[in-house]
């Protein structure tokens, strides 16, 4: 591709609409343009990187037997009625009526659309094990569409969807799609974690996470160093040493605490560790009012919350319901004299003694609090968030806390939309039995950013080779007839080699050039220049490491064929 004919609209500022890198970047390298809040074009360039991953993941697909299928966006309510989700799916998703005015929305995710088909179609245990996948375009209605493609409300999806006759194999399903996980993200070029996940609303019983591993992600991963426990913050278990404490009980007293309300500024005031207090959170949860006791240097996790109690939905409480419970104003709630509403509290904060607490009242908190002494907990639960330093659940290694990119997910559903929609098989025994599903996603567009938060330096974007839109850039620095012939010559000949070429053939001072290749991050810059016209050299330098080696022309072109073939594993 010769420069001069692209459209690739490079910009030298950051956008003032981009927090983070992979977007900032990709606006700048001209890859993508935004449309409206959560919805983007891909420019030239953007397409082919997204292209890259697209390819990697259809060929590992098909390598393991799934086969590719196309779903429609737009699904009628009929469907998303009979697994209940139309009604419990939330805002994500989009709705909107037909000229008939028939309920309709746009597909958010597909097991709907997939277990409706596949009921249709399948009869009997001699068609299953079944994985059909797609890549296509996904809408959520996310509530905070952010960072670019790494959460739009518009994006591409590689969903995949198993079907098995029983557990069992069903876990064999859950194997190979986890395998093929590994195996895509290893040549996508990029470092990555798979965690144990929770199943949230989608519903099943195991789930791992990928997570590409980048300082920016939006998620965090507990990890032991020692045995290999990796799980995300939902499901990382909180060990909570017992309480080591054999102090005496000492006598409740109420302190005035005039105008302090956070946990540093109390624990501040009052001369304790932020340890030693203790914060009563009020919750609703499925819309009724809990106390949640947790250590003032703790962090409610939800998720933990939404499973210990087994509910659908929880809510921090409005102020009014606090003020309602506590008599107080926000920020004092404690458990002493508590009454009608349930007090549970967090691992952590059993055993703990003489802490602080709220006192229900404004500018006032309990000292020397004691439990039993002088309330009551309903049950304990491992409600926090782990954090530095605490222990591995498996092994009791401390564990260490990572930031990440959620790409990928993988989900045994068990039944529960076979059940739901009647997707039922004829076994061997002719009994008719629902089918044990799995799905299986990659945000293949949040791929993209994910490599770019993961692979950039302050002048640009680092592709790995896997995913980079053009694998060489050619740059001729100057418009002599000399330099553009070889140019030419060059082009042609790694175009012969299968390789892909991006030629900087535009009027521009080299300064210019230069700026743009690193911007947009092509592995190998092939630099035609001063040194061919002195001694008919031409130079390769690699974006990585920076790395320049000097050749004729040939050994040039051979050079970068033999790299990149071998490092796509082509050699
Ligand atoms: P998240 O927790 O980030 O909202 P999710 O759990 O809703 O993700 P899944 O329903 O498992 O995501 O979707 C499969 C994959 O699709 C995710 O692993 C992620 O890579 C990608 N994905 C999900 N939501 C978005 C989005 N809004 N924009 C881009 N990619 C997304
Ligand atoms: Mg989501």
């Amino acid at each position: 591709m010769r420069l001069s004919r692209y459209f690739l609209p490079t910009l030298r500022e950051d956008p003032a609409e981009a927090e983070v890198v992979s977007h900032k970047l990709m606006l700048r390298a001209g890859m993508i343009r935004r449309l409206a809040s959560g919805i983007y074009s891909f420019l030239p360039l953007g397409l082919r990187a997204l292209r890259k991953v697209e390819k990697i993941v259809r060929e590992e697909m098909d390598r393991a037997g799934a086969l590719e299928v196309l779903l429609p966006l737009v699904q009628p309510a009929e469907l998303w009625r009979e697994t209940g989700r139309w009604d419990h799916f939330g805002k994500e998703l989009l709705r909107f009526k037909d000229r008939k005015d028939h309920d309709f929305c746009l597909g958010p995710t597909h097991e709907e659309v997939i277990t409706d088909l596949v009921r249709r179609e399948v009869r009997s245990y001699r068609d299953l094990p079944l994985i059909l996948y797609q890549i296509a375009t996904k809408f959520r209605d996310e509530i905070r569409p952010r960072f670019g493609l790494m959460r739009g409300r518009e994006f591409i999806m590689k969903d995949a969807y198993s079907f098995d006759v029983d557990d069992q194999a069903a876990e064999k399903s859950y194997r190979l799609m986890y395998e093929t996980y590994e195996r895509i993200f290893n040549r996508c070029g990029l470092r990555f974690r798979a965690v144990l996940a929770d199943t949230g609303a989608i519903g099943g019983s195991e789930s791992h996470e990928f997570m590409v591993l980048a300082e920016t992600g939006e998620d965090v991963i507990a990890s032991c160093p020692k045995c290999g426990y990796a799980a995300n913050l939902e499901m990382a278990e909180a060990v909570s040493r017992e309480a080591e404490e054999d102090e005496a009980e000492k006598p409740l007293e109420r302190k005035a605490t005039p105008g302090v309300k956070s946990v540093e500024d109390v624990a501040a005031f009052l001369g304790v560790p932020a340890r030693k207090l203790v914060k009563t959170l009020i919750y609703l949860v499925d819309g009724r009012p809990v106390a949640i006791l947790i250590r003032g240097d703790h962090e409610l996790n939800e998720v933990k919350l939404r499973r210990a109690l087994g509910a659908e939905q929880v809510e921090m409480a409005d102020a009014e319901t606090v003020e309602r419970l506590t008599q107080a104003p926000v920020g004092f709630a404690g458990p002493v004299g508590l009454s009608g509403v349930r007090v549970i509290a967090d691992q952590a904060v059993r055993g703990l003694k003489n802490f602080v607490t709220g006192a229900n009242e404004a500018d006032a908190h309990y000292v020397n609090v004691n439990h039993p002494r002088d309330f009551e907990i309903e049950a304990f639960y491992d409600l926090r968030n782990v954090t530095e330093g605490d222990l591995c659940p498996r092994c009791g290694t401390p564990l260490e806390l990572t930031r990440g990119i959620e790409v990928g997910h993988v989900f045994k559903l068990g039944t529960k939309y076979s059940e739901a929609m009647g997707a039922t098989f004829l076994d061997e025994k002719g009994r008719e039995r629902p089918m044990v599903m799995g799905c299986y996603g990659i945000g293949v567009s949040r791929t993209v950013a994910a490599a770019i938060e993961q692979n950039h330096d302050e002048h640009g974007i680092i592709w790995p080779l896997s995913l980079a839109p053009f694998q060489v850039i050619l740059l001729t620095l100057g418009t002599d007839e000399d330099l553009m012939q070889v140019s030419e010559n060059l082009y042609r000949a790694l175009e012969a080699e299968g390789l892909e070429v991006l030629w900087d053939e535009r009027p521009e001072r080299p300064g210019v050039k230069f700026k743009d290749a690193d911007l947009i991050g092509i592995p190998y810059k092939l630099v035609v220049g001063k040194r061919f016209k002195k001694e008919g050299q031409v130079e390769v330098k690699e974006r990585r490491s920076g790395e320049t080696r000097t050749f004729s022309p040939e050994e040039a072109v051979n050079f970068l064929k033999d790299e990149v073939k071998s490092a796509l594993g082509q050699g």
